[in-house]
């Protein structure tokens, strides 16, 4: 197998002890996304295990799936002990909270963010242009995770955004073009944890000849079967792909990345 330099995950959701320790062992700086309190508990002990300093990074907001069951108050001790704060946002695609709770919640931690100088991780379902002119009014350091539309993309590489590309950018038209279209300095890699690695392997299974054909391709470098693939094989089978739409390679693409991690962390002292 080809020896790739140190890659990292932009955004990952981490729901066992054995998948944190998985990243540590294979020393895979992370951003682990706590959602709502409870889940925010979860990744701050994850993240304060004494072999996760460097590795695993606590990213802590009020998801908007969530966002009618709490308040941004149950956040603030987890919001004031982060270097990022997310993932935030609103969605009208996977989740039917209200928009306007949704929005109520987002502005108030979009508000916090900007106050306290913190960068800032979005969530963006179906709600692209009304995330866009929020964060407009809000100037900070923002990474747009996961970005699959094909409308307002622009918008955001105005005002700066980092991007973390995912494992569906072998099959997805929309995340293929985020991953040819941000620069250089702006791009990075995220898995969103293994459940959406599994959900868009099994997606890319429905899609195109040319996904098949990717997947055998990481089937081949890997030696292994959907279900063994591990936080790593996926990131380098991103990091593969990104580089193939960038005419660049995946070695450049991973060091890329994996600087572009540092800076955005960077913002946030
Ligand atoms: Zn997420």
């Amino acid at each position: 197998m080809r020896n790739y330099p140190v890659v990292t995950d932009a955004h990952a959701h981490v729901k066992t002890k054995a998948e944190a320790l998985e990243r540590i062992r294979e020393g895979i700086p992370t951003m682990v996304c706590g959602t709502d309190p409870e889940d925010a508990r979860w990744v701050m002990e994850l993240c304060h295990m004494p072999e996760a300093e460097g590795i695993l990074f606590p990213v802590f907001g009020l998801h908007p799936w969530y966002a009618d069951q709490w308040k941004v108050e149950d956040m603030m001790p987890y919001l004031e002990n982060c270097q990022v704060i997310g993932e935030i946002g609103m969605d009208s695609l996977w989740c039917n909270v209200p928009l306007k709770r949704q929005k109520e919640v987002l502005e108030k931690q979009l508000q916090i963010a900007a106050e306290w100088k913190r960068p800032v991780v979005l969530h963006t379902k179906d709600q692209e242009r009304e995330i866009l002119e929020l964060i407009r009014k809000y100037p900070n350091t923002y990474l747009v995770h996961w970005y699959s539309t094909d409308h307002d993309l622009d918008g955001y590489l105005d005002l700066d955004c980092y991007f973390s590309v995912g494992p569906d950018v072998i099959w997805n038209p929309a995340v293929q073009r985020v991953a040819r279209q941000v620069p250089e300095k702006r791009i990075l890699l995220e898995t969103d944890g293994m459940d959406a690695v599994k959900w868009a392997w099994e997606e890319g299974q429905k899609n195109q000849n040319y996904a098949i054909k990717e997947q055998e391709s990481i089937r081949e470098t890997t030696q292994k079967q959907p279900e063994e693939i591990v936080v790593k094989d996926s990131l380098h089978a991103t990091a593969r792909m990104a580089a193939k739409l960038r005419n660049s390679s995946p070695e450049i693409l991973i060091s890329l990345t994996t600087d572009n991690f540092l800076t955005f962390f960077g913002n946030s002292y």
